[in-house]
């Protein structure tokens, strides 16, 4: 019989898929990695193994014990999927900006989550973060595993994400291309990427980071952008800014015309970073040739963002445009 032994056995192992319509006059070869395919639907769950794997070995997190981390997305879902399987609760502090469909995703996983106000300061008791360390503090046997520090993100990706990738490929994997949220992603695929390829005595991979206009990895400070899940104010520990040979920055407007088009022309329904991180990814394929071979990873599904880019009314009141392309109803009765 042929089954898996519980749903954390199904986490990675993505497959990649050559992205056909959007690579129109591009010669080299681009691959995406396609993460929704994990079972909490995102890249994420392939951290919250490793990290709850290593609380477990380090004693930090014991029988009974509870889960509180600050995190409305797809780190959430990761963690609760573990955790439940494992025998642990989960309390999760959002700012009350998360809309209704994240937070009952979350309660649907059985977490718990905890709503702060989003408009006070961050040393506010009210704050997301006092809250969370709060909560931390207090609750017996409570474990905080900190995305934006804890080692084993990026090793979670060292180990898994890299050895993947140089496998499916053949080891002929030219350029790895990455949004940049934690840092995570970059840092492990790309460390493994670039000591593999070096090791085999091929060329090294060539390791390219895409961030929002705005973020600080390409330059920004901090200036606010509407897609989801990567770019940062601040540098986190997660991230080794020696790792990229390359940081692209993408527009909100390009991030989302192209998550639109990789929805419609590649049947890719996928998140904004996932159109930012094809932009980026093109914009680097554009300069190949046809021995290239480009693996863009792409961390999440579309579903978590019906409401907004996929929904007129709100790309129109962000003053965002629509793809030209579908024709109407009307257009095709003339
Ligand atoms: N896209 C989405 C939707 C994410 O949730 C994240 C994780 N914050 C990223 C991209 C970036 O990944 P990382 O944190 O590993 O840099």
């Amino acid at each position: 019989m042929k089954y898996a032994n519980s749903v954390v056995d199904l986490i990675g192992d993505t497959p990649l898929v050559k992205l056909n319509r959007v690579t129109e006059g591009i010669s080299a070869t681009v691959l995406a990695k396609v993460e929704y395919f994990n079972p909490g639907g995102s890249a994420k769950d392939r951290i919250a193994t490793r990290i709850i794997d290593a609380a477990e070995r380090e004693g930090k997190l014991k029988p009974g014990g509870t889960i509180v981390e600050p995190t409305s997305g797809n780190t959430g879902v990761g963690l609760a999927l573990v955790a439940q399987q494992r025998g642990y609760k989960c309390v999760f502090v959002l700012p009350d900006k998360v809309g209704e469909d994240k937070r009952n995703v979350l309660t649907a996983y059985g977490a718990e989550i905890v709503v702060t106000p989003t408009a006070v300061e961050p040393t506010d008791p009210r704050s997301y973060y006092s809250v969370s360390d709060r909560l931390a503090r207090e609750i017996p046997g409570a474990f905080k595993p900190d995305q934006y520090s804890n080692p084993n993100g990026p090793l979670s990706h060292y180990e898994t994400t890299g050895p993947e990738i140089w496998r499916d490929t053949e080891g002929r994997v030219t350029h790895f291309v990455t949004g940049v949220g934690t840092g995570g992603t970059i840092t492990g695929t790309g460390r493994y990427l670039r000591e593999i390829s070096a090791g085999a005595g091929e060329k090294r991979v060539q390791i390219v980071g895409v961030d929002p206009q705005g973020s600080v990895y390409s330059g920004g400070t901090g200036e606010p952008y509407l897609v989801e899940g990567v770019g940062e104010d601040f540098w986190p520990a997660a991230y080794d800014p020696t790792v990229a040979d390359r940081i692209e920055a993408v527009t909100d407007a390009e991030a989302f015309d192209m998550t639109l088009r990789l929805a419609r022309e590649e049947g890719l329904l996928v998140g904004g970073s996932c159109g930012m991180a094809v932009v980026g990814a093109l914009n680097v394929a554009r300069e190949l040739g046809p021995d290239d071979v480009v693996v863009v990873l792409l961390p999440d599904g579309g579903r978590g963002y019906l409401g907004k880019i996929f929904n007129d009314d709100w790309m129109h009141r962000y003053g965002f445009s629509h793809p030209e392309g579908s024709p109407t109803v009307a257009d095709l009765l003339g």
